[in-house]
């Protein structure tokens, strides 16, 4: 395998997540390892921790007894008990992830999302789980937040991992330029790739930027015959209209009998990660409730398939 010098070991990437044993971000069994920070902003997230850089501090308020302990511990004046007794987390200041407050927290009100973990350490992780990838057919996904964002230390992960014979993938919206996606190409066995929406407009609406490069980078690696496995999001009067449907499809329609064009998923909308955003102190963005029913699913499953394209429901 080409050494570039990207794999370097001691780089550092900011995680929020690892997770073993995942059945669903790519064949097999896998490690799911989640990068932080993202340049979209989907309104139906279920990873708003994974969204900014840096740190935040996760606070569950049910299980706080309002001890103050955390209070002097936080170098930055992040947490105070008001006069009323209420536990205050100010948002406005940055956290440093020193994660003091998570440590003397004996109720484990608190939590920190955003660790820097070297690759070296990732791989360590990622490794403890061969046996199983090997029976399975699974290996490492790294997904997000944005992966594409952190460039550096993720080529250097999924460069160590192919070394290790382990299989890669990565969960992705496409949002990058299209050199640091070629950049990520040459490590990845399959792209999970997010399409969202069709209309430009209607992406900008709804995760806070336009899909044309997110498009255009599909279009390369299928051009280039990398695997790409594309997965849609789908939520009732959101993106399961026939305009946005049938833009996908007739998008995908020429890669259909490409071998490295590996199908479509179709990701129902649940609402898994609701709860994180008042830990966040977030009001959740979604209104009304977009989760498709079996007749919009078999609908939308049936518009792919009539255009010759692989398209299956994959739940969560
Ligand atoms: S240490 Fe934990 S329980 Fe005590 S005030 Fe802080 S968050 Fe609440
Ligand atoms: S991790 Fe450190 S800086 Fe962040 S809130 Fe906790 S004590 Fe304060």
């Amino acid at each position: 395998m080409r050494n570039d010098g990207m794999d370097t070991l001691e780089r550092k990437a900011l995680i929020f997540n690892v997770q073993k044993y995942n059945m669903y971000d790519g064949p097999g069994v896998r490690t799911i390892i989640f990068f932080k920070g993202c340049p979209l902003h989907c309104l139906w997230c279920s990873n708003p921790e994974g969204q900014p850089g840096g740190h935040q501090v996760i606070f569950k308020r049910g299980s706080c007894i309002h001890c103050g302990a955390c209070v002097p511990v936080c170098p930055k004046g992040i947490h105070r008990i008001s006069a009323a007794g209420e536990h205050v987390i100010d948002r406005e200041i940055s956290c440093i992830g020193c994660r003091a407050c998570e440590e003397i927290c004996l109720t484990n009100a608190l939590s920190i999302a955003g660790t820097y973990m070297s690759v070296s350490d990732l791989v360590d992780i990622v490794m403890e789980d061969k046996a199983f990838y090997d029976y399975s057919g699974g290996g490492v996904t790294l997904g997000g937040g944005e992966v594409l964002m952190q460039p550096e230390a993720a080529i250097s992960l999924l460069a160590a991992c192919k070394r290790q014979g382990v299989n890669t993938a990565i969960e992705t919206s496409g949002y990058a330029n299209m050199e640091t996606v070629m950049r990520f190409a040459e490590y990845v066995d399959c792209f999970l790739y997010d399409v969202k929406h069709f209309d430009p407009e209607e992406h900008l609406k709804y995760t806070g930027v336009r899909n044309e490069r997110i498009l255009e980078n599909l279009a390369a690696l299928l051009e280039r015959r990398y695997a790409v496995k594309v997965r849609i999001p789908l939520l009732c009067g959101i993106n399961d209209g026939e305009r946005s449907i049938d833009g996908i499809c007739g998008f995908l329609r020429p890669y259909a009998d490409y071998k490295n064009f590996k199908g479509v998923d179709l990701l129902p909308y649940h609402k898994l990660g609701v709860n994180k955003y008042s830990q966040l102190d977030i009001k959740y963005p979604l209104s009304g409730d977009p989760v498709p029913d079996d007749a919009v699913l078999t609908r939308v499953k049936a518009m792919f398939n009539n255009r010759g394209l692989d398209a299956a429901v994959m739940r969560h």
